[in-house]
This record gives structure tokens, C-alpha cells and sequence, in this order.
């Protein structure tokens, strides 16, 4: 694979030819011929350069309900980009085949899409927006800001799957282009984001998710994996419901996912439902209005319906969905706002 080298954008220069780099929370000091956390950066002569600027993993048409995003233009397909690498060393990581890389060198099966070529592709397979998901999008920071301004003069939608762990800085630099934040948020304890991620510094998270929500109005909407003996205690899961009915407001979906066993967790067992049954209560009692359980096919959490008058707006089973009482973002049946940002109307909906 040949690699995409050029200069990064967000670092600063230091003495002795060191540099810190900026765009995520990291804030890597990196020392000449030296690579950041992610291994996607390399400090050369003084000058940062990303390693991976166009080099994509996974390339899918997906529907938009598989991001999770279920108050983001429903029903819609999205064109999802996945490229190398990530600044979080998950031991229950999904995606370990393409997050844990290293771009000094580089795997096979990688494909180069310019953005022009996204956005062609994006078309020509009808779908309504990009997104950036499978590995965390700051990975490939300059590449999706590119692709993010080119998509939104071709009014394409576009949507960060993502750690949630980018500086301000760089939210504020992907501000003007992005629609939606797809937000992991993984548990409210330092012990956990330790235990889980290796990360000590964890509440940044929140002040990004915040800052995407108000200061740019983007779509926000939360994920958490409920991982048993990790973050399934009542403290941890009370803390994220209260936060995102404080700090983001009570429409905003929380989407609590089953875990799985897979890479370096195989040794615990797959959530049990009535856990997820727990949380879900939780997040009621909390006053969030959009509590959506993850990876249990058919639950009735799945498809949306209206807090105010009990119709249901939005019909789900899987990845499937059907608009069916909608106005706007509002309820098409009572007039309640839902917080929906439909079709042709992203930024500006809600
Ligand atoms: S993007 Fe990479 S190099 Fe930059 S601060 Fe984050 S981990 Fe470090």
C-alpha cells in the first residue's frame, strides 16, 4: 500500500524540532521521526505529517438506523468510510483489524478514495450522506474535514461515528461541515475509561459532545455499550442519563447496546437483556424521552414513538425503518417536538 503522506493539520511546533499535535485530546508531544498514540502521525524534521490522508479500510452503503443514528434522516442510506487506526486501545474493540495499526507499516487491503471519489460514490449509490464510522474519523482528521466541506456543496448529510475523545479545536474546524456526532459515551467512572479505553483524562468527552450540541447545533446522539462488571452499576449508568438530560436536553436518543465477547474481553458473557431492561429504566427515570436498546432484535424500544401522545413516528425492526407520523422534526399525530433533523433539512430542524 503506498502511504498517503502530507502535512497534518492542528500541531504546533516546539524546541528541538518536537511538535504537539491537536486533534485529539492526546495532545501528543512528538519527537523527531516519532509517531503519536495513534500511529497515524510522524513528527519528520519538525513537521507533522498524517500517514494516511485517503486510505480507506471499509467502504458500505449502509441505512443510517446501523450508525446507530434513529433521529437523523430515518430511513435514509449513508455512505460509510472507514480508514486506519485509533487513539483509544479498546479491549472490546469491534474493529481491532483496522483500529490496531500502525501506518509505519501499513497493512494490506488499503484503498485510496479521494474525496471527490466519495462524494461521486456516495451518488452514485443513492444514498444521502456520508459518514465517517469502523475506526474513530480524528484518525483521518484532514481527509473527512475535506470531504465534510465537499459533501455539503453537493448537500450531502454528514455524520463523525465517533470516540468523542477530538480537541475543540478540531470539533470547531469540522463545526461548519458537520451535521451529526455520533457519540460513545462508555461509562462515567475514571476507572472505566482506564480499565476499558487507557484513557485517564475521559471528561473532555462530554465538554466536546456538549460544544457540538450548542455551540454548532449538530444532531447529537449517544451510545453506550453495557459491558457486564464494567459499566452496568447504577452509579455509572445514572451519571450518563442525568448528563445528557443536563447538558445535551431530554430528546436527545441514548442508544444502549448489548455486548458481545469478541478480542480481548472474551472472557465475559454477552449482556444480559434484563440488564439492558435495567438501564433502559434508568434512562426513564432520569427524564431522557429516547432510550433505544441495542443488538436485541425486536425489543420494544426499537421503533419511536411520541412521549406526548403515544403514536408511534417512526416504525423500526432492525436496521429497517418507516416514517410514519412525522412532521418535521415534530410529531405528525399531537405536534410534540421529537428532535428529528429530516431529509433536506439538516442543520436547521431542530
Ligand atoms: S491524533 Fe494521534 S498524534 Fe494527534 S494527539 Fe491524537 S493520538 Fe496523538
Amino acid at each position: 500500500m503506498a502511504v498517503a503522506t502530507r502535512e497534518a493539520m492542528l500541531y504546533e511546533k516546539m524546541s528541538h524540532s518536537r511538535t504537539r499535535c491537536n486533534v485529539c485530546q492526546w495532545r501528543c508531544v512528538i519527537n523527531p521521526d516519532k509517531m503519536g498514540v495513534c500511529r497515524m502521525r510522524q513528527n519528520k524534521n519538525g513537521i507533522i505529517y498524517t500517514l494516511n490522508y485517503a486510505q480507506a479500510s471499509s467502504v458500505a452503503v449502509d441505512p443510517i438506523e446501523k450508525k446507530p443514528l434513529f433521529h437523523f434522516h430515518p430511513g435514509t442510506l449513508v455512505f460509510s468510510l472507514g480508514g486506519w487506526g485509533c487513539n483509544f486501545h479498546c479491549q472490546g474493540c469491534q474493529n481491532w483489524q483496522i483500529s490496531c495499526v500502525d501506518m509505519a507499516q501499513p497493512e494490506a487491503g488499503s484503498r485510496t478514495i479521494s474525496p471527490e471519489q466519495a462524494i461521486e460514490m456516495a451518488k452514485q449509490n443513492h444514498c444521502q450522506g456520508i459518514a465517517w464510522t469502523y475506526n474513530e474519523p480524528t484518525m483521518w482528521f484532514e481527509y473527512t474535514l475535506d470531504s465534510a466541506e465537499l459533501a455539503k456543496k453537493n448537500d450531502l448529510y454528514t455524520v463523525y461515528v465517533t470516540n468523542g475523545y477530538a480537541t475543540p479545536e478540531a470539533l470547531d474546524a469540522l463545526g461548519p461541515y458537520l451535521d451529526a456526532w455520533r457519540v460513545d459515551v462508555k461509562g462515567f467512572s475514571d476507572e472505566l475509561y482506564r480499565r476499558v479505553a487507557k484513557i485517564s483524562h475521559w471528561r473532555g468527552i462530554l465538554e466536546v459532545a456538549r460544544r457540538a450540541r450548542h455551540k454548532w447545533n449538530m444532531h447529537v446522539e449517544v451510545v453506550t455499550n453495557i459491558i457486564p462488571t464494567l459499566n452496568d452499576d447504577d452509579q455509572q449508568l445514572e451519571g450518563i442519563a442525568r448528563w445528557i438530560k443536563n447538558e445535551l436536553g431530554e430528546l436527545t436518543p441514548w442508544h444502549i447496546t448489548r455486548f458481545h465477547p469478541q478480542y480481548q474481553m472474551m472472557d465475559l458473557p454477552p449482556t444480559p437483556i434484563s440488564t439492558i431492561e435495567h438501564a433502559y429504566e434508568i434512562g426513564q427515570k432520569a427524564g431522557l424521552k429516547f432510550i433505544y436498546a441495542g443488538n436485541i432484535p425486536g425489543h420494544h424500544s426499537e421503533s419511536t414513538v411520541c412521549y406526548s401522545c403515544g403514536k408511534t413516528a417512526v416504525e423500526r425492526f432492525g436496521y429497517q425503518a418507516r416514517v410514519a407520523g412525522l412532521d418535521g422534526s415534530k410529531c405528525k399525530f399531537c405536534g410534540a417536538e421529537l428532535n428529528f433533523r429530516p431529509s433536506g433539512n439538516a442543520r436547521r430542524s431542530s
